[in-house]
């Protein structure tokens, strides 16, 4: 969804959309979304910049780091943000007026991209690590069998040469 600003009445509107997770995924490599996701807000034009405040909210999906097995991470973000068309940024006079809170984002003066949004600010809730569980005991890197559902010989089968050589000498008393 794009909000064109020249139909802003008074330059300021609300949107309100609800995304089903196949309009948005992937949302890039390793997130997607499991749940639709609404988002809200209000576009307001301040001068040359145009403020974007809003929420989103849905449930995305992300791989376990150690055994593949998919999690669920429940989304909620408020997000506060201000857009400068390319000119001013370089003139940047404008850049003063940001607040610690809100980021700056270059857009091309004539509409605000809500998808991109969207995808951002569930990127930004998403830990860069992610584990089923803190005890998720991962994937057997040599059979692939995962270890939280089986079990398997391959470490067993390693023998330590330390122990071999130990074992050797008894042997031979
Ligand atoms: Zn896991
Ligand atoms: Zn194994």
């Amino acid at each position: 969804m794009r909000i064109e600003l020249e139909k802003l009445v008074g330059g300021r509107g609300n949107f309100a959309h609800v995304y089903q997770p196949e309009e948005l995924n992937p949302i890039d490599e390793r997130v997607n979304l499991a749940h639709a996701a609404e988002v809200e807000g209000t576009i307001r034009r301040t001068g040359q910049a145009v403020a974007v405040n809003g929420h989103v909210e849905t449930r995305a999906q992300v791989e376990c780091d150690r055994c593949l097995k998919p999690v669920q991470l429940p989304v909620s973000a408020d997000f506060a943000l201000e857009y400068i068309t390319e000119a001013d940024y370089e003139s940047s006079s404008i850049a003063a007026l940001s607040e610690e809170e809100m980021s700056v984002s270059v857009f091309d003066g004539e509409s605000i991209d809500v998808d991109e949004i969207v995808k951002e600010q569930i990127l930004l809730a998403v830990p860069a690590r992610t584990l089923c569980g803190e005890d998720c005991k991962g994937i057997c890197p040599e059979c692939g069998i995962d270890l939280n559902t089986g079990q398997c010989n391959c470490a067993a089968d390693e023998v330590d040469p330390r122990w071999a050589a130990l074992k050797s000498l008894k042997n031979s008393d």
